[in-house]
């Protein structure tokens, strides 16, 4: 464990970017052997179009990064924070650490994102995408990026988190999140000895449902109990899922860098009513 916190306390800039580079051509060839959805429409336009979204939400992470560093020296300086206060092993505080961490800074401010509507106006860019696949997992209005961040700073405070758990964090999340957008066709017995702990893609896909209440469910990014605990777990049949949001399927506004840009600040599209209720 000592070594783990070695590790993760110096972290090289260097291995954090051959981890997303890593990971996104890790599942993006997974993908091209094995895909759920038949791999129909142009992947590389649509690559370039996320690979721009996720280039600025590293670019605000980078330049905002010593928000974190700086936190995280004043909860170890100031003993603040549960993990500081509470007296347990090591490998304890990494794990509960993490587990609070995801919670505040992923399953949280996603639930807040869906159900307050100016938040929504920047988090809806991530549910326009109409091809989900790994690409799709950083594909955030920078709007969003900055909110994100905010959480993540709050989650340190509130958990203690020295800078060692705070990278630890950040790597989980990013290799959770290529491969539960991933368009990966997984075995189901794989699927569902994985998602007893972990978000994986089965669990995920129905979150980018086009239309609600599935799109309002199974928020979770690394850890999948908090759906379960919070009453948002739904398991749907894959097969019949359509991807994108309804009020934003017109592929001129969704294929767009700046008309993406652009949506949180023109109006809020009240959603959609069906007659009917949909049972997938
Ligand atoms: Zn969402």
């Amino acid at each position: 464990m000592d070594a783990i916190v070695e590790y993760f306390s110096n972290m090289p800039t260097l291995h954090r970017s051959l981890m997303l580079v890593g990971g996104l051509t890790l599942f993006f060839l997974i993908e091209q052997a094995v895909p759920l959805f038949a791999l129909t429409y142009d992947r590389t336009r649509h690559t370039l179009l996320n690979l721009f979204f996720t280039l600025t939400t590293v670019l605000i992470n980078f330049l905002m990064a010593f928000i974190l560093v700086f936190s995280a020296d004043w909860v170890v300086e100031n003993q603040f924070g549960i993990i500081q206060w509470i007296s347990m092993p090591l490998v304890l505080k990494a794990i509960i650490g993490l587990m609070l961490m995801d919670l505040i800074g992923a399953w949280l401010v996603h639930w807040i994102e869906h159900h307050v509507k100016w938040l929504w106006q920047f988090h809806v860019i991530h549910h326009t995408d109409q091809h989900v696949d790994t690409t799709t997992a950083n594909r955030h209005h920078p709007g969003e990026s900055v909110i994100r961040f905010i959480f993540t700073t709050l989650a340190v405070f509130i958990v203690g988190a020295p800078i060692w758990l705070i990278f630890i964090y950040q790597s989980a999340s990013l290799v959770l999140t290529q491969f539960n957008h991933s368009n990966v066709k997984m075995p189901t017995w794989l699927d569902r000895s994985l998602e007893m702990v972990f978000c994986t893609p089965n669990m995920h896909r129905v979150h980018h449902h086009y239309r609600q209440p599935y799109s309002d469910t199974n928020y979770g990014n690394i850890f999948s109990f908090w759906d379960r605990i919070f009453g948002t777990f739904v398991r749907v049949d894959n097969t019949k899922l359509k991807y994108g949001v309804d009020t934003y399927m017109n592929e001129k506004e969704t294929k767009s860098i700046i008309e993406l840009l652009k949506i949180p600040f023109v109006g809020y599209r009240q959603p959609i009513e069906y007659d009917k209720e949909e049972s997938l």
